[in-house]
């Protein structure tokens, strides 16, 4: 992997990728960065999750010169959650260099934003609507902008914006330079590639490293009557840190809302029909983690980007595989793993199937518990043995990712013998041992995890040598 410092990027860029904690550049990154910053316009077919922001955000960062103070760079976005979502990320991927990022959305007061635009941005983010509205009251000047992004662009068409975005484009200098993301390319799509961006360099990231290297994905027939409590089951066996949990109609969103809340659990709602300060509330309430529990239409959790997600749990099966791919990418984000449990009712085993088969992914029967490794019997330990109760150490649990995975042959009894038998740890210390393709998730006693972390690197299991390092909780 290319590290960030080898893609061309300015040390002051650097630096905030390091203040939040990006490691390695993710494969969207990876491939768009380079194109931009050499001045290539760039069609990025890549979802949220994949880390698209940062792969146009951070080459417009880069050409933009905080000392001034006219617009420079314009992303456009379908709606506002996204506008939010994207200035939030620009504002801390540009805070090193100084420079300001406004965002404009409808459903807020117009006039601050355009008091915010008077005082001199150098980056605008905003809804197509407000976009055209500020540039018609005169608020909104583009002369000078020369770096333009459509992102989610196929949204935007899904919600009929496509006529607004060329009339905006058609105002921003023709020696721009543009960016196009999307997460798939109808031909009207690839029409306004065509007509609006110049000998374009195409990057993508296929859909299916999207879900299947970093979510655990599950499938759970349950017949209808017995749904919540099925879900009910499986939230007390998960414990999820943050769960999504996606229904088909808003009136089933407010149906198992009451349900949920009614049996005592932190649980929002979140769909089209609530008001835009309710929807805002629910997001902050979520996003804060304060709210572990959401149940939401596919339509209103669209772009939703929350790092925390540990579960998306496809309450009624998804529409279309497509909607399944996008509602499994609000878990998983990068760098994390995650788990995806899809309820069918027996007459829908055929829209499982066409999502297998569409995802490229099977999807293993959910049980009880199949994630957990068995707890007794165990190894015994066979040095350093110690009274129960100290070999189980103290503190929260901590996650260690051990690399080798399913494709090794590993499973989830390899990993707790290998730690067990490294550590001396009894093997109920070891819990909630995930197994991803290439890698294993496991949980140990926070006090022990470091000893854990570097006793058990090396050890060879089938001839696979593992290595183990910290997850950042
Ligand atoms: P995006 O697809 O741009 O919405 O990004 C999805 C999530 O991934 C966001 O929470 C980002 O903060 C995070 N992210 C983006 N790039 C990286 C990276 N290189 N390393 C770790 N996390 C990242």
């Amino acid at each position: 992997m290319t590290p960030f410092a080898e893609l061309g990027l300015a040390p002051e860029l650097l630096q905030a990728l390091r203040d939040v904690g990006y490691d390695a550049p993710s494969p969207i990154q990876e491939q768009a960065i380079p194109p931009l910053l050499a001045g290539f316009d760039v069609i990025g077919q890549a979802q949220t999750g994949s880390g698209k922001t940062a792969a146009f955000g951070l080459p417009m960062l880069q050409y933009v010169d905080p000392d001034e103070g006219d617009v420079q760079g314009l992303v456009l976005t379908p709606t506002r959650e996204l506008c939010i979502q994207v200035t939030q990320a620009l504002r801390a991927y540009g805070q090193r260099k100084g420079v300001d990022v406004v965002a404009v959305f409808g459903g807020a007061p117009i006039r601050s934003q355009q008091s915010q635009l008077r005082a001199g941005g150098q980056v605008v983010v905003g809804t197509v609507g407000r976009v055209k509205d500020l540039i018609s009251r005169h608020s909104l000047m583009l002369h000078a902008c020369r770096f333009v992004v459509l992102d989610e662009a196929d949204e935007m068409l899904d919600l009929g914006f496509l006529e607004d975005v060329e009339r905006i484009l058609a105002l921003t200098p023709s020696s721009r330079q543009t960016a196009l993301f999307s997460a798939t390319m109808p031909p009207e799509i690839r029409r306004l590639a065509d007509q609006y961006l110049y000998d374009p360099v195409t990057v993508a990231v296929a859909a299916d490293t999207l879900t299947v290297d970093t979510v655990e994905q599950f499938a759970l027939e349950v017949a209808p009557r017995d749904k919540t409590d099925k879900l009910i089951e499986v939230l007390e066996a998960e414990r999820p840190d943050q769960a999504l949990m996606f229904v088909r109609t808003k009136i089933r969103c407010d149906q198992l809302y009451r349900k949920l809340r009614d049996r005592g659990m932190n649980v929002r709602a979140l769909h089209g029909d609530m008001s835009q300060g309710a929807r805002d509330g629910v997001m902050i309430a979520f996003k804060g983690g304060r709210v572990p529990l959401l149940v939401a239409t596919d339509v209103a959790a669209r772009g939703l980007d929350i790092s925390g997600i540990s579960h998306v749990i496809n309450f009624d099966v998804p529409t279309s595989p497509d909607v399944y791919v996008h509602r499994v990418g609000r878990t998983g984000r990068v760098g994390r793993s995650g788990r995806a449990i899809t309820f069918y009712e027996p007459r829908q085993r055929r829209d499982i199937q066409a999502i297998e088969n569409h995802a490229g992914v099977k999807l293993s029967p959910w049980v009880k518990d199949a994630h957990v490794a068995p707890t007794a019997p165990m190894p015994k330990p066979r040095r350093h043995s110690k009274p129960h109760a100290a070999t189980n150490g103290g503190g929260p649990a901590r996650t260690v990712i051990i690399s080798g995975g399913r494709a090794a042959g590993l499973e989830p009894s390899d990993i707790i013998h290998a730690i067990t038998a490294a550590t001396a740890l009894d093997g109920e210390a070891v819990r909630n041992v995930r197994m991803l393709e290439r890698f294993a998730f496991a949980e140990v006693p926070g006090s022990e995890a470091e000893r854990v972390v570097s006793q058990t690197a090396g050890t060879q299991v089938h001839g696979h040598v593992l290595a183990l390092e910290l997850a950042r909780n």
